[in-house]
């Protein structure tokens, strides 16, 4: 490989704690000079941001399984495109990940795919039932950091504080999909005064803070590890925060949905905005930016959930829930948060990737941006409005509810170990 100089972009590193414009010079898959003069090839990238490359704690590529809905390579292509240089795929699939065999064969596709880094999440229980534990060990061997049953919920408090108790083994983590069932019966939105005028089951949020409070106990009471998904509700954020201040080893995620919509849209009845947990009010998405300003909430993740349009195009009651997120997450997030004056750049880039980087203790991406680090990196162009169009999308789902909405942000260039795998605004 010969060396390239991104010229005049305007470097945003949180964990260098840099934010100026400066020469950027990658070199044989590495990033050998910042601040330097141009060195072999010139790229102008004068009015672009340069940042770590995205990391999404929270992806559903659907395979193995559900190749009709996604599937690691395409999955990978939608998170390349969308800036990302690694992702972390969950274990609901068909079969689940919940032994060595289906972690192996995922990482293998996404080697082949060459799209992104792809660190596979293992089941805590086995088939994802809620009582016995998965092959922890094995994954464990193989690198998995990340146990959860996400789509269901670990149910059983004994078998939680069990799992929990044994990730701390290997100071791994576990991240239970924050759902107390017993309370979310057929629930089909947001539980108030909507979900009774629409006539549509409710999800209350207690369901949610009841599972993250139990968690955070237990966790905290063994010193293990808990991540918490998909936060949407104020209740959750108060939680998380008191939890933090007692140095509870707990961090967390809010999908762009969870603070960007409200339950209005489902009077729509377009079951593209059907999502679990489900889109809450103003004052949770209000309580889910204030979270993450605060850094209650560390990270952005997307939970990119595929669904082929005959699954997910039915009547409300019988669509999966779930939404589109790898190609829209950077410019949702600019657009409402950054352009809405709720984070600084620097801030959503660290939600973006430095603190999922470290928050699952994967290294060579979320930066620093510095000589000798892996060049795993995106550029971008703040300024730029486009409006999204289901149809021009690498996923092989359109189930984004983002469509017609115009977005100012766009992902031009994405290098994964220095090779573009975006170049453009283009898949590489
Ligand atoms: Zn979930």
């Amino acid at each position: 490989m010969t060396a390239v100089t991104f010229a005049g972009a305007r470097v945003v590193d949180p964990a260098s704690h840099r934010d100026d414009v400066v020469n950027v010079t990658v070199d044989d898959g590495i990033v050998t000079d910042v601040g330097a003069d141009v060195i072999g090839r010139r790229i102008d990238a004068g009015g672009l941001v340069l940042a770590p490359g995205f990391v999404d704690l929270h992806v559903h590529l659907r395979e193995p399984g559900r190749e009709d809905a996604e599937t690691v390579a395409s999955g990978t292509a939608a998170a390349a495109v969308g800036g990302f240089t690694a992702v972390c795929p969950m274990a609901n699939t068909d079969p689940v990940a919940d032994h060595a065999g289906v972690v192996e064969q995922v990482l293998r596709l996404a080697r082949d795919a060459a799209h992104c880094d792809v660190f596979p999440v293992g089941a805590v229980t086995r088939g994802l039932a809620g009582d016995e534990l998965a092959e922890m060990g094995a994954m464990a061997a193989l690198g998995v950091r990340c146990f959860s049953d996400d789509g269901m919920p670990v149910r059983s408090p004994q078998v939680m504080r069990r799992a929990l108790e044994y990730a701390r083994t290997w100071d791994a983590i576990i991240c239970n999909h924050a759902e107390e069932s017993a309370l979310t019966g057929g629930a089909q939105m947001n539980e108030g005064q909507l979900s009774t005028l629409l006539g549509l089951a409710g999800w209350p949020r207690e369901a949610e803070e009841v599972m993250v409070a139990r968690d955070l106990v237990l966790a905290g009471g063994l010193g293990a590890r808990l991540h918490v998904p998909h936060v949407s509700t104020a209740g959750a954020v108060d939680l998380i925060r008191v939890a933090k201040a007692r140095a509870v080893r707990v961090t967390a995620e809010a999908a762009p949905h969870h603070f960007t919509l409200t339950e209005e849209r489902a009077t729509t009845y377009d079951p593209v905005y059907k999502v679990n947990p489900p889109l809450r009010g103003k004052e949770d998405v209000e309580a889910v930016r204030n979270g993450l300003a605060d850094g209650t909430i560390d990270a952005i993740a997307t939970d990119h959930a595929p669904h082929p349009p005959e699954q997910k195009e039915q009547e409300w009651m019988h669509a999966p829930p779930g939404m589109l997120g790898l190609e829209t997450s950077l410019a949702v997030t600019l657009t409402e948060l950054v352009e809405g004056g709720v984070l600084t750049l620097s801030q959503a880039i660290a939600a973006l990737s430095t603190n999922p980087a470290r928050s699952r203790d994967i290294t060579g991406h979320g930066g620093p941006i510095q000589p000798g680090a892996p060049a795993n990196l995106v550029l971008f162009d703040p300024a730029q409005r486009w409006t999204v169009d289901a149809r021009g999308l690498q996923s092989r789902s359109r189930n984004t509810p983002y469509t017609g909405m115009t977005l100012q942000g766009k992902v031009v260039h994405t290098l994964l170990r220095g090779r573009f795998t975006c170049r453009d605004g283009a898949l590489a």
